[in-house]
């Protein structure tokens, strides 16, 4: 697992790169869909590294009404897709796409999205979470299907290359592919929320033993 230190600076470095590439985006013309209260990527097939995970179950742990709500949420989360998983609602789709495609339609909100449609672990999410930008109306978002998905382009990175080496920061970045490399989706095993409530698990073992021990 890469150290939460590590991985802090990664997702900063994330974020900074997409602001960038929106911004290119945005000179030459495109409209970003995406806005604050908007939902539909939050109801996806998503997934995470064990290592944002653990990032996650150590910010939920962090205060104690945080830990209360958020792992009910998750449990909750858990529990309505297990239901799902025991009618048998997966079993006959392929692939991850189709499991995408077909999670959508089950209409599951993320466990973090609060009652007023903000995320709740907005500073940890994952990588997912932060690097995907649509580039239609939220209308389309919300068929999933019409999506057209903004990706930096080569000249957006290196400018954003060009920018940190003027700034003198090189040394704290990768380029685009060792920061996806860093996060490698070999790690990715299942939606963030099953990740998540295994981090969480271990995470309250560990302290259940350290109070007893
Ligand atoms: S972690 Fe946050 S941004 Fe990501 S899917 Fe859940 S609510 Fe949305």
């Amino acid at each position: 697992m890469i150290p939460h230190a590590d991985l802090v600076l990664f997702q900063h470095n994330v974020d900074t790169f997409w602001e960038h590439t929106l911004a290119s985006f945005r000179d030459k013309g495109g409209a970003v869909a995406c806005e604050t209260g908007c939902i539909h990527c939050c109801k996806v097939y998503a997934t995470c590294s064990e290592s944002e995970a653990d990032l996650l179950a150590a910010f939920i742990c962090r205060e104690p009404e945080r830990e209360i709500a958020l792992t009910d949420a998750v449990d909750a989360y858990i529990a309505e897709l297990n239901a799902l998983r025991a009618a048998g609602a997966y079993d006959a789709l392929p692939d991850d796409n189709a499991r995408i495609s077909a999670h959508f339609g089950f209409d599951i909100r993320c466990p973090f999205l609060t009652a007023d449609d903000l995320c709740a672990a907005y500073i940890v999410r994952p990588f997912g979470c932060r690097s995907h930008w649509a580039a239609d109306t939220p209308d389309a978002c919300a068929t999933a299907t019409l999506v057209q998905k903004i990706q930096p382009t080569e000249e957006s990175t290196d400018e954003f290359v060009d920018g940190l080496h003027e700034a003198g920061r090189a040394d704290q970045y990768a380029d685009y592919d060792d920061i996806g490399r860093t996060l490698s989706q070999e790690e990715t095993v299942g939606l963030i929320a099953d990740q998540v409530e295994l981090a969480l698990t271990r995470r309250l073992m560990e302290r259940d033993d350290a109070s007893t021990g």
